[in-house]
């Protein structure tokens, strides 16, 4: 699904308020003749009608606004019935018949209610039968969803994106993942264009009026939200094959050259998805196709879309960083070819089963890709962001049951991608890799072209894998929460043993929770005796002794060995120290990731001191793996929250200069041409936070002079820092600056620079220059679809502008919902509330309330993103209580 990227300054997920219907439905229908209207289903369709075949046809014109259509469908009646609901939206039908048994009828057509429309028979139909609708339906100009266009470069390209419930906007179907069914699908474009659509062409037949009809085989089973088809003057580039399956990269005119990396990398890692699955590649051909667009990525089975800047670049500005994206984006999409398209998760209360498990995966093939790349830390990494979500009471669970469109909005968030994600690595590691594996691939071999559940697939790799791991992976896919687990030595008997208790991970301030057992499967790694030794256990209890066989006390104790484990660990007594000593544990990067994540969590519950925690940033700020570091500058963060009084800033900033300012003064802002990927991507990130909130004047006007080069004539500047010293150059800029960001922003052709440009753009923290960016949101210099996010989220990074994007939205609220995008999956007017997770006091958090309490009503998953803004506010409050003196206490000692 649209998967956003990891680079982005992120809100959560993101969509727009559902536009008015563009016109009427002019229904055929009983309403219109005053007989009484039935009412539609609220969310789902019964399951006596069953699709078993559709045949589409369309017409895109690129440059129209509308589209016309036609549609057969063939149906099984299971019950005989007067009455079948199917789903449409915004769609104007012109004409409807239904034929069975060689007769035809024209049922009578209701008003559409919320996405459904009725078919109402004069006497109970059932058996088999076809329906048929003609009809016609926009092509969106301002959205990413049902059919819609984007231009680039002059030319105008036409696209279709419909998860989780926007198939209904382009065609009358049965929009539920569980039907799936083939799809023939003939497009009529124009003969300068060319289509694409899930399945090889079969023909291409010149028509009247300059056009052409384009037919493509009948595609495999697949549900309708993964249907897809493109028409537009694209050009391809030939990406080789896989066994049998022909590579193609669709681009946009002209680019054609900046595909080289994605050719190249696309291939190689879907032979190593084809290998762990021990199956080919189930479509007749992958086509990866390129929208010029920010921060998007669909699975559609057998074309895949992207957005243009995570696919393409001029492989003279290319840099590590994208490239590292595009592998893990195109993996992510590409599992979900196996998990999600050949088998189809059944409803969206478990489309964890579809993204917890590509998350997983890209991370598992792209490292065994790159090795070098060390993927599995950045695992450990988002497994501990996601358990900071985890942490709010008013936190998902995985498997959340879905009542409303909101709740499917809501589906999409990071509990389901990445402590879904982090869930699976947990149990991959508990029953052995290669028996994992085995239960995988039993899993698509028995649901293979089908719809499953989550049940399923527990029994399916309990099967497969020899370990009954149902029961124990239940308790972390059914409630909420990180579970604490804390670990005590006790060598006072004849037998050293470790005493384990477990309960909630709350932060400090949160009520008081009911307690909570998971059935954890814990990983321990000790020192007894000349050697290291390891020993698991799945701990069902609230409290577990367990000998620890070596026969000496240990000289130290790991708690999260390997760094699998979805839990934390309270270390009692003195075993932090032991494992951070001199004679502590050779701990992998993913480890002291994992342990220096564990501790800073440790501060939010109130078990760590704070000056604890930051005694580490100095131990780890000269670690030769970027990703630790970036955890001990996560660790120094600690300063730097809304919590802290702004007159301790200084002093942070000192902070950050002393522990990390030799080295990153030493990296500098250039490269050195023997530099490696590991030194590159920590000069990227460690640069720029010196600079920015370490506040080097070197490093700031090292940063001021690059941009000005780059702004110059886009040359000159080592592709990895062009985005950091723009970042940190809008951070310390000016007016001037600002113009002439703004200027070329506008200009910029490629999709990709004009990104860079924009975040830009919402980095400037001289709050005047802030709010110019803003209010560029109410302007229509740029498409609202690229703008929103780096615009909007932006100012939430600084001190200085924090509060300026919650006051924004407030006090434009009206003007804001009329331009917003519409986009899939949820709304962007849903994160609206997001804007006042900075504010860290009574009354900001009465504002927020009691702005958004009614309003977040209208915005598909908008009441949860605001119940978490609150916790977050007042974890935020609570912290400020509790932690406020021991941090001025820590600086004031430094
Ligand atoms: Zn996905």
């Amino acid at each position: 699904m649209p998967r956003p990227s990891l680079a982005f300054p992120r809100l959560v997920g993101f969509t727009l308020a559902p536009l008015k219907p563009a016109f009427l439905i002019f229904a055929l229908s009983a309403a219109l003749a005053g007989a009484a209207t039935p009412e539609a289903p609220k969310l789902l369709l019964d399951d006596n009608v069953v699709p078993q075949r559709y045949r589409l046809d369309l017409t895109l014109v690129p440059g129209d606004d509308t589209f016309r259509g036609s549609i057969e469908i063939d149906v099984r009646v299971v019950k005989p019935t007067g009455l079948i609901w199917l789903n449409s939206q915004d769609l104007n039908i012109r004409a409807v018949s239904w034929r069975a048994g060689g007769g035809n009828m024209t049922p009578a057509l209701t008003a559409e209610q919320h996405g459904f429309i009725g078919l109402e028979f004069d006497r109970p139909v059932s058996g088999e039968a076809t329906v048929s609708f003609d009809y016609s339906g926009t092509i969106g100009l301002h959205s990413n969803a049902g059919i819609f266009a984007l231009n680039e470069d002059g030319e105008t390209y036409i696209y279709s994106m419909f998860e989780t419930s926007d198939a209904r906007r382009a065609f009358p179907c049965f929009d539920q993942p569980e039907f799936k069914t083939p799809w023939q699908i003939t497009l009529h474009v124009p003969r300068t264009a060319s289509a694409f659509a899930n399945s090889p062409q079969e023909s291409e037949t010149p028509e009247s009026g300059a056009m052409k009809a384009v037919r493509f085989r009948e595609s495999k089973p697949l549900p309708s939200y993964l249907v897809a088809f493109a028409a537009g003057r694209f050009e391809t580039v030939d990406a080789g094959r896989v066994g049998h399956a022909p590579l193609r990269i669709i681009v946009p005119r002209g680019h054609t050259a900046a595909a080289g990396f994605a050719a190249k990398s696309i291939p190689q890692l879907l032979a190593i998805e084809e290998k762990y699955f021990g199956r080919p590649y189930p479509y007749e051909k992958l086509d990866s196709l390129v929208m010029p667009i920010s921060n998007f990525a669909m699975e559609n089975a057998g074309l895949i879309t992207y957005s243009q800047s995570l696919l393409l670049a001029d492989p003279a500005d290319d840099n590590i960083e994208r490239q590292r994206e595009c592998a893990l984006v195109t993996a992510h999409e590409m599992a979900h070819q196996w998990f999600g398209d050949l088998v189809t998760t059944r409803w969206w209360d478990d489309v964890w089963l579809n993204e917890a498990f590509a998350t997983w995966m890209e991370r598992k093939i792209v490292g065994e890709w790159k090795p070098e790349w060390h993927f599995d830390v950045v695992g450990v990494d988002s497994r501990l962001s996601s358990m900071d979500l985890d942490s709010l009471v008013s936190a998902r669970r995985i498997v959340q049951p879905i009542e409303s469109d909101s709740d499917i909005a809501n589906a999409f968030d990071d509990i389901t991608y990445e402590k879904g994600s982090a869930v699976l690595r947990m149990f991959e590691a508990y029953t052995g890799p290669e028996r994992f594996r085995r239960g995988v691939q039993l899993y698509l071999q028995r649901y293979e072209w089908r719809a499953a559940t989550t049940e399923e697939f527990l029994s399916a790799v309990s099967e497969g894998a020899g370990v009954d791991i149902a029961p124990a992976f239940r308790t972390f896919l059914d409630q909420t929460g990180v579970p604490l687990v804390t670990m005590e030595l006790n060598c006072s008997g004849a037998r050293p043993l470790v005493h384990l208790s477990q309960k909630r991970s709350l932060p400090i301030g949160a009520p008081q929770a009911p307690s909570q057992v998971w059935q954890i499967p814990v990983s321990i790694r000790y020192r007894a005796g000349a050697r290291d030794r390891n020993l698991r256990a799945l701990i069902t209890t609230e409290h577990r002794d367990l000998p620890l066989p070596g026969g000496a006390c240990p000289v130290w104790l790991l708690g999260n060995d390997n760094a699998d484990g979805y839990y934390r660990v309270h270390y009692g007594g003195d075993l932090p120290d032991r494992l951070f000593s001199a004679r502590g544990p050779r701990l992998s990067a993913a480890e002291r990731v994992s342990e220096l994540g564990n501790a800073l969590a440790l501060v939010d519950t109130g078990d760590v001191a704070p000056a604890s925690a930051l005694a580490l940033v100095s131990r780890f700020a000269g670690d030769p793996n970027h990703d630790v570091v970036e955890q001990a500058m996560d660790i120094a963060g600690i300063l730097e929250r809304p919590d802290v009084p702004g007159d301790l800033r200084p002093s942070a900033a000192r902070f950050i200069g002393e522990a990390f300012g030799a080295r990153a003064e030493k990296l500098g802002w250039a490269a050195n041409s023997g530099d490696d990927e590991e030194t590159r991507l920590l000069r990227a990130r460690l640069v720029p936070f010196v600079a920015g909130d370490g506040g080097d004047r070197r490093l700031i006007d090292g940063a001021a002079s690059l941009a000005r080069r780059w702004l110059k004539d886009r040359a000159g500047v080592e592709p990895d820092l062009v985005q950091p010293a723009l970042e940190v150059a809008a951070q310390f800029g000016d007016r001037d600056l600002w113009d002439t960001i703004h200027r070329q922003a506008i200009a910029e052709k490629d999709p990709a620079i004009q990104e860079r440009l924009l975040r830009a753009l919402g980095s400037f923290r001289d709050p005047t220059l802030a709010e110019a960016s803003l209010q560029l949101l109410l302007k229509h210099e740029f498409d609202a679809r690229v703008t929103f996010r780096p615009l909007l989220a932006g100012p939430l990074d600084y001190p200085e502008t924090w509060d300026l994007p919650f006051a924004f939205v407030s006090g434009h609220l009206d003007e804001l919902l009329s331009g917003l995008p519409r986009e899939v999956g949820n709304d962007y007017a849903s994160e609206f509330p997001e804007t006042g997770k900075v504010f860290c006091d009574a009354g900001g958090r009465r504002d927020v309330d009691d702005f958004f309490r009614d309003r977040v009503k209208n915005y598909s998953g908008g009441e949860r993103i605001l119940r978490q803004t609150l916790e977050t506010i007042d974890t935020c409050i609570a912290r400020r209580k509790a932690l406020q003196s021991g941090i001025a206490e820590f600086l004031r000692s430094h």
